[in-house]
């Protein structure tokens, strides 16, 4: 199958890629943060059976259990017939995003503008983030133990956020300056509001004001950002992008649509041989690092978790063997070809938008560095299996040598000594407010996940 076109392919199941383009739509225009992502995921696995892994003394063949990590991070499993020693099949995905994060002291008035002080989360082009709708979603943490949920923009009339650019008018300067500076980081302050009446007695009283709106609707205060994590995103539906339907654009591709797709091919199997697992992590755009991201000993930790509850009597050893023994992909997207700019790739091995689910044996830059660069015998498995099933796929790297670089979870799992290979969907406008995917990309990429999970 490989390269061939996946519309061909699966002409005559058009309306079941269709379909599950609106299923995962509905899911990247909710799922905006790392907590609305796994808050949906355990809505959708509590709706297929699954029970969160505390609730459990003992598991057995057929036990689907999930284990949620600080709201941030989530792995699901159906336990197999096969001994857990034997390895799971494991997908894994990020469900951060590129964005603005507003800093820890964000609020601050100039003139009559209350503003927001950010950081930007992740690569992001800067200049991409000015003069678009955005909204605030995230979570305020109160000194008395209490949890604001605070989500702005979204709904059809709510007030949307922005930063804001220079008229053309006035940018004889800034047009001479390079992309990468024309908008600096400092830059990117958020409106906030504009309404204040200064008096006397009273100064910055749009702050004021905007300090008491918040305080009625949320009942939080300025010091209360200090424990809050409210991050900045693009505001507004996903939707279809094209003519003929074919696409979607959206918020967050990188990587929902490999997470979506990871989940929905474990909740959519009814039982595997090995263990079956998905799982959801933080912090992959700024390194995986931290308590959520992919280097955390969480997974590790909920293995184990499992090994004890199946009754292991070493649970050390079982738990570094079921991972040694695992086969992963790790679903992550990949920089899909665009003909505006041709250049930046090797025709021969870069990702085409309606070729199938896309496979990176590598990534990394400067030499592969930093890449987990799979097993030949892996990946020779992997596509026997595909191609068995009929499933699209297409093999790629990210971009030309020495163009760029990036990279994945894949080489944090690898460390295991479990074999990981890179394996998601093609994106363009990686990074941007607005990154677009192929419908039958998407599809293609659930089939290959649960081809995976169950045949392999
Ligand atoms: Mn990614
Ligand atoms: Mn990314």
């Amino acid at each position: 199958m490989y390269s061939k076109n996946a519309w061909e392919n699966y002409k005559d199941r058009m309306t079941e890629v269709m379909d599950f383009g609106e299923d995962y739509k509905k899911f990247i225009t909710l799922c905006k943060t790392e907590r609305l992502a796994v808050k949906e995921a355990v809505r959708l696995l509590e709706k297929q059976g699954f029970k969160d892994i505390n609730q459990f003394k003992t598991l057995k063949t057929g036990d689907k259990v999930y284990a949620v990590n600080k709201s941030k991070n989530v792995a699901s499993f159906i336990i197999g017939k096969k001994d857990i020693t034997e390895g799971l099949r494991i997908l894994g995905a990020h469900i951060d995003s590129p964005r603005l994060d507003l800093k820890q002291n964000p609020l601050y008035q100039d003139t009559d503008f209350a503003l927001l002080n950010t950081h930007y989360y992740g690569g992001i082009k800067k200049y991409q983030w000015v003069t678009i709708p955005l909204s605030l979603i995230g979570v305020v943490c109160k000194k008395d133990g209490s949890t604001v949920d605070v989500t702005i923009g979204e709904g059809e009339n709510d007030p949307v956020f922005g930063v804001t650019d220079l008229l053309i008018h006035l940018s004889k300067e800034q047009m001479k300056k390079t992309a990468a500076e024309a908008i600096t980081g400092e830059d990117l302050d958020v409106t906030f509001g504009s309404i204040g009446v200064d008096s006397e007695d009273e100064k910055d009283t749009v702050k004021q004001n905007v300090l008491k709106l918040l305080k009625e609707k949320y009942d939080i205060t300025e010091e209360d950002f200090i424990s809050a994590e409210i991050e900045v995103v693009p505001s507004g539906k996903a939707r279809d992008y094209g003519l003929d339907r074919s696409m979607i654009a959206g918020y967050g591709h990188d990587d929902r649509s490999c997470a979506y797709t990871s989940l929905r091919a474990l909740l959519d199997i009814k039982s595997s041989e090995f263990t079956s697992c998905a799982i959801l992590v933080d912090k992959e755009e700024i390194g995986s690092v931290g308590a959520t991201g992919s280097h955390s000993v969480f997974f590790e930790n909920v293995i184990a978790n499992i090994c004890e509850k199946m009754g292991k009597k070493d649970i050390y050893f079982a738990t570094h063997k079921a991972l040694e023994n695992s086969k992963m992909l790790s679903s992550d997207v990949s920089a899909a070809y665009d003909p505006l700019y041709s250049s930046v790739n090797d025709k021969l091995n870069c990702a085409y938008f309606g070729k199938g689910i896309v496979f990176n044996k590598y990534t990394g830059s400067r030499g592969k560095s930093g890449s987990n660069d799979a097993q030949p015998e892996y990946i020779a498995w992997v596509r026997q299996i595909l191609d068995d099933n009929k499933i699209n796929w297409q093999t790629s790297e990210l971009g030309k040598v020495d163009e760029g670089g990036g990279g994945t979870i894949a080489y944090i799992l690898g460390n295991y000594n479990m074999n990981v290979v890179d394996a998601g969907i093609a994106v363009l406008n990686m990074h941007a407010p607005m990154e677009i995917v192929s419908k039958v990309d998407v599809f293609s990429a659930y089939e290959a996940y649960k081809v995976f999970l169950t045949k392999m």
